[in-house]
C-alpha cells in the first residue's frame, strides 16, 4: 500500500506547517534539509517521530498552528514520565468526530440507537471522542463516564441503552454483573464498541454470550486525534483505516524499514491534514500488519489486522521473545479457564522465572491437573515451562480502565 500522490501532496502541506512553527519536527526536517518529497521512496526516508519526542515537547512544543486557532488540548497519561499534550484545532475535533461518526455507522449504530459511554471524559481522548462522534451521528447518549456499576446498570435498563462503549475489560466486569444479577432480559444492548485496548477471543466470546451483542474494535490513540481512526468490518476482525485522514505504513521495529503488506510489524502513523498537532511518521508500537485482500464489503478503505500487541509487551524471558498474545490463544482453548489472566516474571536464584495465574471457570475442576496441562500448551509453544496456578474465578483484579496482565519484578528493587 504505497502513499498516494493525494497523500504525498497534503503531507507536503504538513512539511510546510511544521517547518514554518519549527516545533520538534520541523527542526528535525531543517537538519536533516526535507523540503518536500515527491515519491514513496522519499516519503519513507523521512524520520520517525517517536513518543519521547512528543514529551520532549512538553507542555505545548508540538503546537504548530497559530494559538488562536487551538480549541482544546488532550494528554495522553503520564504513567512514565511526563505525559504528552496534543492540541486540536476546531477542525481537528470537526475532523475526528467526522471520523468517529464513520465507525459508528460502519458498525450499524444509527440515530435511533442509544449510547452508553462509559469511558472517562477530560484530559483523555477516549469519553469526548464517543461523544462527538454519537452527536455528529445524531444519536442520544448517555454519557457516563467510569465507574459506579450499579449506576451504569441502572441507565442501561432505565435509559433502555443499545450500544454500550467501553473498554473491554469493562464489559467483562459488567457483563460478569449483569449475569451474576440475572437480569440479561432487562438488557437492550445490540452492539458494543471497544476501545483503547487488545482483548482476547476469549474475552470477546465471554462478553457476547452473556450479553448476546455484537462486537466492534475500535481503534485510535491520543497522539492521533484519539479513538475513532479505524474500525472493524462487520464480521471481520479486520479494521478499516480512514486513509483520507491518515497514511499508516507497517515496519520491521528492529531495522525501521517498510513491510511488504501482509507482513506483521510496527504501525506508524501520519497525520495527512491535522492543524494542531500533526505528525509524520510516528512509531506507534502497536503490532499488526496491513490486509493485502480487498474486504468484502467494497470499500476501498484499507485495512489493519487486530492489534496482535505491542513492542513493549514484548517480554524477553530466558532469551525467548514471547508476546501476551501467545498466553491468550493458549487460553482460548481449554474450556475449563476464564479469559483472565496475570503473567508474573521474576528473577531468582540466577534464572528467569515466569508465573501465569489463571482463573477456572465455575464448576468443579482439578486445579493442579489444568494447571499441568497448561504449562505443557505453553511449554510446546514458547519453548520453556511456566509455574501455572489455577485460581478460582473471580480471584485475578478487573479493571475499569485498561488490565494489567503482566508484571516484571525482576528489575524491582526491594
Ligand atoms: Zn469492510
Amino acid at each position: 500500500m504505497k502513499i498516494s500522490d493525494k497523500q504525498l501532496e497534503l503531507v507536503n502541506g504538513r512539511i510546510d506547517a511544521l517547518v514554518e512553527a519549527d516545533s520538534f519536527y520541523g527542526k528535525k526536517l531543517k537538519a536533516a534539509g526535507v523540503k518536500h518529497v515527491s515519491d514513496a521512496e522519499e516519503f519513507e526516508q523521512l524520520p520517525f517521530s517517536e513518543k519521547s519526542d512528543l514529551r520532549e515537547a512538553y507542555p505545548l512544543g508540538l503546537m504548530t498552528a497559530p494559538e488562536e486557532k487551538i480549541v482544546r488540548i488532550h494528554s495522553s497519561s503520564g504513567t512514565t514520565g511526563l505525559p504528552v499534550i496534543i492540541p486540536y484545532t476546531a477542525k481537528d475535533v470537526d475532523d475526528w468526530a467526522i471520523m468517529f461518526k464513520r465507525c459508528y455507522e460502519y458498525a450499524g449504530v444509527t440515530n435511533k440507537d442509544r449510547i452508553q459511554i462509559t469511558p472517562g471524559y477530560g484530559l483523555w481522548t477516549a469519553g469526548i471522542g464517543f461523544q462527538n462522534g454519537a452527536e455528529k451521528l445524531g444519536a442520544m447518549t448517555v454519557p457516563m463516564g467510569p465507574g459506579n456499576t450499579e449506576k451504569q446498570i441502572q441507565m442501561m435498563i432505565d435509559m433502555k441503552t443499545t450500544v454500550l462503549c467501553s473498554t473491554s475489560s469493562y464489559a467483562l466486569l459488567l457483563a460478569e454483573e449483569i449475569e451474576k444479577r440475572g437480569i440479561q432480559d432487562k438488557i437492550h444492548l445490540k452492539k458494543g464498541i471497544m476501545g483503547s485496548e487488545r482483548w482476547s477471543q476469549k474475552m470477546r466470546d465471554k462478553i457476547q454470550s452473556v450479553l448476546g451483542i455484537e462486537l466492534f474494535d475500535i481503534y485510535g490513540l491520543t497522539e492521533i486525534y484519539g479513538p475513532g481512526i479505524g474500525i472493524n468490518c462487520p464480521g471481520e476482525t479486520g479494521m478499516h483505516i480512514w486513509d483520507d485522514y491518515l497514511y499508516v505504513e507497517i515496519i520491521d521495529p528492529q531495522t525501521g524499514k517498510n513491510l511488504p503488506d501482509g507482513e506483521w510489524g510496527e504501525i506508524v502513523i501520519t497525520t495527512l491534514v491535522k492543524e494542531g498537532a500533526p505528525l509524520i511518521r510516528y512509531r506507534t508500537h502497536d503490532m499488526s500488519r496491513i490486509i493485502p485482500d480487498k474486504c468484502h464489503c467494497g470499500r476501498d478503505y484499507p485495512m489493519i489486522d487486530v492489534i496482535k500487541g505491542r513492542t513493549d509487551d514484548m517480554m524477553k524471558i530466558k532469551g525467548v521473545n514471547v508476546f501476551p498474545n501467545q498466553i491468550e490463544e493458549i487460553l482460548a482453548r481449554f474450556e475449563e479457564l476464564n479469559s483472565e489472566y496475570q503473567i508474573r516474571i521474576s528473577h531468582l536464584d540466577g534464572k528467569d522465572t515466569m508465573r501465569i495465574y489463571v482463573e477456572a471457570k465455575s464448576g468443579s475442576y482439578d486445579f493442579q491437573e489444568v494447571g499441568g496441562r497448561f504449562a505443557e500448551a505453553v511449554k510446546s509453544k514458547i519453548g520453556f515451562t511456566p509455574i501455572v496456578k489455577v485460581v478460582e474465578i473471580g480471584v485475578l483484579p478487573r479493571s475499569e480502565k485498561k488490565a494489567k496482565r503482566v508484571i516484571d519484578e525482576r528489575y524491582d528493587s526491594e
